[in-house]
């Protein structure tokens, strides 16, 4: 069984899910790390990063650019760069084992469905109620669906947060 994590049951969450998946390996991009880097506080990124084995791969063109294909045919367009990659290591590894992605965004699973890709949206009280933003860069007014550091388009550090 391979386990794919989302950052956002960590972020949106603020707590450690309990995936009952002790002692076997969490995979994850790069992108998606970073996110949880500079989201988490230090202690819970720790507190992550002592319970399960992170294991980043990042996947390979192919398979973002055939993700980027069921995407444009569903016309699912609230999906970052970083969920695009996650569902690309998904259809990456399941070549070699079953995949289960662990998130709790609705566009990723609703595109996981369709690659027929397991999902596991893990539901702590509370979560299912969570306000979401999309966010636009005040520079070249690129939206992205998860607060940036900064613009991947122009660099710019100011964005404008809207209500989704
Ligand atoms: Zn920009």
């Amino acid at each position: 069984m391979i386990y794919i994590i989302d950052s956002g049951i960590l972020i949106n969450q603020s707590v450690i899910p309990d995936l009952h998946i002790e002692d076997e390996v969490v995979y994850t991009t790069q992108n998606v790390l970073n996110e949880l880097k500079s989201s988490l506080s230090r202690s819970v990124l720790i507190l992550f990063e002592e319970k399960y084995k992170i294991t980043v791969i990042n996947p390979s063109l192919i398979n973002i650019d055939s993700v980027k294909k069921t995407i444009s045919k569903i016309g699912e367009n609230k999906l970052s760069m970083q969920d695009i990659e996650l569902l690309a290591l998904a259809v990456e590894l399941r070549n070699n084992d079953m995949v289960i992605i662990f998130t709790d965004d609705y566009a990723i699973m609703n595109i996981a469905h369709e690659l027929e890709i397991t999902v596991n949206n893990i539901k702590t009280t509370g979560g299912s109620q969570k306000r979401r933003y999309k966010f636009k860069c005040k520079s070249c007014g690129k939206y992205y669906n998860r607060e940036q550091l900064d613009c991947e388009i122009c660099g710019s550090q100011q964005f404008i947060r809207y209500k989704k």
